[in-house]
């Protein structure tokens, strides 16, 4: 699904702080690690906040699960992660090097896109004990 936030509307109906719930299928091409993939829609719980200028605070909290091979013993697992979401929109025009929004509605698909790529592991590995773990401590 899309997540947006429609600030005409909000500013129209004078709601200028809520709270915003999702999920989106992400794309596996994100994650670096082989034989890996997201083995559930990411979640997203994200509190927004309209600024006087019409800038767009948002921020929350991502969850997700990958599921694949453990990137140390090869055995089939799947790890729950957790990202931290914290944006600022600014309308179309504005000199910054924040994230825009055009026709007064925010598309958050690109800073959850960011906030999932710094969230993502290096390497899955299973729960302990691993066995390749093991292994290297005997
Ligand atoms: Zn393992």
């Amino acid at each position: 699904m899309m997540m947006t936030i429609d600030v005409r509307k909000c500013n129209a109906q004078k709601k200028y702080a809520g709270d915003l719930t999702g999920e989106f299928e992400a794309d596996d091409a994100l994650i670096d690690i082989p034989y890996v993939r997201f083995s559930s829609p990411v979640r997203a719980e994200l509190h927004y906040e309209i600024l006087e200028d019409d800038s767009v605070e948002v921020t929350g909290t991502l969850f997700f699960a990958l599921e694949g091979a453990c990137s140390r013993c090869l055995a089939q697992t799947e790890q729950k992660f957790e990202g931290s979401v914290d944006a600022c929109f600014v309308p179309q025009g504005g000199e910054s090097e924040e994230y825009r929004y055009r026709n007064g509605v925010v598309d958050l698909q690109s800073c959850l896109n960011d906030a999932l790529i710094l969230a993502l592991p290096g390497r899955l590995v299973c729960e302990p004990p691993c066995v390749a773990l093991e292994w290297n401590e005997k």
